[in-house]
């Protein structure tokens, strides 16, 4: 009794709070839930919702709101309180090309983002892109990720002479433009510019091979 006494003195809880975006969630039993959030402050945060199951306003995929989360130091899953603000997703429901870049942006953040490290300039350009969601907006999204990944790709100039014009391939390797005549000798290895979503697809494979893990299934079908 004594021993479980000294226990309870000494486990260490941490809480913490920003504004997030529920990326995904998963039933656990009949009555909770577990959530990832991507969260302002903190970075993405695993959870468990209790009751969400049973709650009169279930909390949904795309919503935003204010987040607050504790865990004790020794565990990774903490306990939410979401207090759900506005669902950007709405827009999506009814126009299935945007729900499949929605899907995209969710899954790509749930897979490729680590726990707790903060990503502020992603998180924002995450919120503006899901308020006005289509290829463009959503190409450019995934530059925003892969930059913050590590892979900063840089179209300005030419990796090769610093020249600014006729920029039509881009390097697997550093990620960076290479024009006509520098790229003539490697073309078969090189990507064409502009950049699309094949292009990014490549970065994200590598992305995703880095972490062992596999791209997700809606970026793969996008
Ligand atoms: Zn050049």
């Amino acid at each position: 009794m004594l021993a479980v006494n000294y226990l309870c003195c000494i486990i260490v809880i941490m809480k913490l709070e920003s504004d997030g975006l529920i990326v995904s969630i998963r039933p656990f039993g009949e009555r909770d839930a577990v959530l990832r959030i991507f969260t302002e402050m903190h970075g993405v945060l695993s959870g468990m919702l209790r009751g969400a199951g049973i709650a009169k306003t279930k909390p949904l995929v795309g919503q935003v709101g204010a987040v607050v989360w504790n865990a004790r130091l020794d565990s990774q899953l903490g306990v939410f309180h979401f207090e759900a603000q506005k669902n950007l997703a709405l827009s999506a429901m009814i126009d299935s090309s945007k729900l499949a870049f929605m899907n995209s942006v969710f899954s790509l953040i749930e897979t490729l983002l680590p726990e707790r490290e903060a990503y502020p300039d992603l998180y924002a350009s995450t919120v503006r892109v899901l308020g006005d969601i289509n290829h463009d907006t959503y190409l450019q999204w995934e530059l925003d990720l892969l930059r913050n990944l590590g892979y900063a790709l840089d179209l300005s100039k030419c990796s090769g002479c610093g020249a600014k014009d006729n920029l039509i391939y881009l390097s697997p390797r550093t990620g960076r433009a290479v024009c006509a005549d520098c790229g003539a000798p490697y073309m078969d290895k090189l990507f064409k510019l502009p950049i699309n979503l094949q292009t990014t697809m490549r970065f994200l494979e590598s992305a995703c091979r880095g972490l062992d893990v596999a791209v997700p299934n809606f970026r793969i079908f996008l």
